[in-house]
């Protein structure tokens, strides 16, 4: 889909959706261009403080927005500091971590000063955890430079990296400052991770909006050959950062509802970790395992065939994904009960009863789950 996007994008109002948390309230901001003049945006929320803002980055995103972002925070009178950090998930570690806290010391920062993560998910999740960690707190800002960013990663606070033994076991709830969601950054979004953030995108208008669904299945398969209107786009990040931020609202800790956006992660998961997270972006495993998910719902007589074929073609829609060649039944079951969501020795399944509504299941789906994941692999 960056084909879709690459004209020069014209200034769109900023459409603003206000997060509740625990501690307090942001703002995501959603606009076109913004960070050009992030430095402005900064000396409105922040007033005179902070005095250094250190962007973190990694080197295939600088290269497009770092100097921009520098100019103007230092324009509004800021110290800016760019520290890169390797691209990748595999990076995603504690020695990175390591790096960013090393970097701030030396510079001297201190806890007036602010972090900005300039990147996809991986900087997001990385930098807030530094963030949160270093001098025990720092405010920080998101600049979410990917779909599946600006929709997910950069709501909800979850900061953290890897484990050797799983991903995201280390971490801590940070929530940011702010969040500017620019969508002029997606010009240089790779299809595929396009296509990784529509999966994220439709599983909101399963879990709780029929409406997004409905939008993503009327455009979804044409946006692939013609341009993506910038106003629809932003309703759309809007849609899904509004439903997040509700839900993490009512749930911040993830015991209750929140649980009901790792729908399709349940063997989403599955398929990454026996793929050792080399096959799959994460979206398209969820965009595998919420079709799954659907048709478990379907043999428990929970949902229509009706809704879950449209959920399935809807999926297809988005792009190829990689085969399931060499994944056994047995090697998915093995990696469910490993899964953070066994919980009491239960696997627990997000179910959806139609489109625009899932829950928690809380019977047993053992029955049904070794014919599905053979459906799966077909
Ligand atoms: P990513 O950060 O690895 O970005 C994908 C690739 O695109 C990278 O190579 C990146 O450098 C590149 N990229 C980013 N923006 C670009 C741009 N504008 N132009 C060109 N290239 C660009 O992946 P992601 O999908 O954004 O995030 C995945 C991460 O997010 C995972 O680590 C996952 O655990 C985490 N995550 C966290 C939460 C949360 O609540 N904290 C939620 C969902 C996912
Ligand atoms: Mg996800």
């Amino acid at each position: 889909m960056a084909e879709a996007t690459d004209r020069h994008p014209p200034v769109l109002r900023a459409v603003t959706v206000p997060v509740t948390h625990a501690g307090g309230q942001y703002a995501i901001r959603i606009e076109t261009g913004r960070y050009r003049s992030l430095g402005q945006t900064l000396r409105q929320t922040f007033g005179d403080h902070p005095c250094a803002v250190v962007i973190v980055s990694n080197p295939k995103v600088a290269r497009h927005y770092a100097a921009a972002v520098v100019e103007s925070v230092a324009a509004a009178g800021f110290h800016p500091h760019l520290c890169l950090i390797p691209d990748g998930e595999r990076y995603k570690t504690l020695r990175t971590v390591a790096q960013i806290w090393d970097f701030c010391v030396a510079r001297q920062i201190e806890r007036r000063d602010l972090l900005v993560a300039l990147g996809g998910g991986v900087v997001g999740d990385i930098t807030g955890f530094a963030a949160a960690t270093y001098l025990r707190g720092l405010a920080f800002v998101q600049l979410p430079t990917t779909l599946l960013a600006m929709i997910d990663s950069a709501v909800g606070g979850k900061t953290g990296i890897n484990h050797r033994a799983g991903k995201n076991l280390i971490g801590a709830f940070h929530q940011p400052a702010l969040v500017v969601a620019d969508l002029e950054t997606l010009t240089t979004l790779p299809r595929r991770e396009w296509n990784a953030g529509w999966h994220e995108a439709i599983k909101y208008g399963v879990i709780r909006d029929a409406d997004l669904f409905a939008r993503l299945e009327a455009r979804l398969p044409l946006a692939l050959n013609q341009p993506l209107p910038w106003d629809w786009l932003a309703a759309v990040v809007a849609d899904c950062c509004r439903i997040k931020a509700a839900i993490v609202a009512r749930d911040e800790r993830e015991t209750g509802e929140r649980k009901v956006l790792n729908f399709g992660h349940t063997v989403g998961h599955a398929l990454e970790a026996v793929t050792r997270y080399r096959r799959f972006r994460h979206g398209e495993a969820v965009g595998i395992g919420m079709v799954a998910a659907c048709q478990i719902a379907v043999r428990l007589g929970k949902l229509t065939p009706d809704e879950a074929q449209r959920l399935e073609q809807l999926v297809r829609r988005v792009g190829r994904m990689p085969g399931t060649d060499g994944i056994t039944v047995a090697a998915l079951l093995e990696a469910l009960r490993h899964d953070k969501k066994v919980s009491q020795g239960r696997l627990r399944f997000i179910l959806p009863s139609r489109i625009g509504w899932a829950e928690e299941y809380c019977g047993s789906v053992e029955e049904v789950l070794p014919a599905v994941l053979t459906d799966t692999l077909a």
